[in-house]
């Protein structure tokens, strides 16, 4: 029998695992896909330093209070893209592997989208959770099978 058709939800929360395989920074491998109103793909992030400098794998971690400092979180790099390629991502839908930081999270909300996609409830801070409750984003934990 053929195996049923993958959800919107499905095709675009792997695809967030394939982006996260990107990742230069082995402390999270991390991956966003931010999606149109029309499921097209606007902009993809995974975690690494800034272009052109040097990566954790390369060099090894910036290490500072328990966290990695060289990194940009998959999210704020899919965001980043779109600011510095002037591509609108007001409305738009974020499939993320991994539930946001804090400081993602308020990226997410003041960049405009609309809904939050989930794989794993990682670290989930009750903050970013009060701050997607007061604005009205939706977030819904989405699981997929392995690649
Ligand atoms: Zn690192
Ligand atoms: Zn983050």
């Amino acid at each position: 029998m053929a195996k049923d058709r993958l959800s919107w939800q499905e095709y675009f929360m792997k695809l967030a695992k394939n982006v996260a395989m990107r990742g230069t920074c082995d402390r999270a491998y991390v991956g966003c896909v931010i999606v149109n109103e029309e499921n097209r793909i606007v902009s993809t992030g995974y975690n690494g330093s800034i272009k052109g400098n040097p990566h954790c794998d390369e060099v090894g971690h910036t290490m500072r209070d328990g966290h990695c400092i060289a990194t940009i979180h998959a999210e704020m790099n899919a965001l980043l893209y779109c600011a510095k390629e002037g591509i609108k991502v007001n409305e738009c839908i974020c499939y993320v592997t991994h539930f946001p930081c804090l400081n993602c999270t308020k990226a997410l909300i003041q960049a405009g989208i609309r809904k939050i996609y989930y794989n794993e409830a990682y670290r989930v801070d009750d903050y970013a959770l009060e701050l997607l409750d007061r604005n009205n984003i939706p977030y819904e934990k989405i699981e997929v099978d392995e690649l």
